[in-house]
């Protein structure tokens, strides 16, 4: 299953992860990317690897566990 994983220290609350894949991405009350480590169904892949992509700060990746 695909897990998306947020290097924290690197979201600088774009925002852009929710704007392109908000099926996927959750903000916090500040417009930081939630939560740090989620297991996603392989569904929402391309939503994920798109709102990756979207992402400035390069600190969401899409992974496989
Ligand atoms: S686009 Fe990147 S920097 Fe912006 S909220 Fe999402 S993870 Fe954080």
């Amino acid at each position: 299953m695909p897990r998306i994983d947020l290097d924290a220290k690197h979201c600088a609350g774009h925002a852009l992860c929710n704007a392109t894949a908000p099926e996927v991405y959750d903000l916090d009350d500040n417009g930081y990317c939630l939560p740090n480590s989620t297991v996603i169904g392989e569904a929402l892949r391309p939503a994920a690897a798109s709102g990756a992509g979207a992402c400035p700060e390069r600190a969401l990746s899409v992974r496989d566990d």
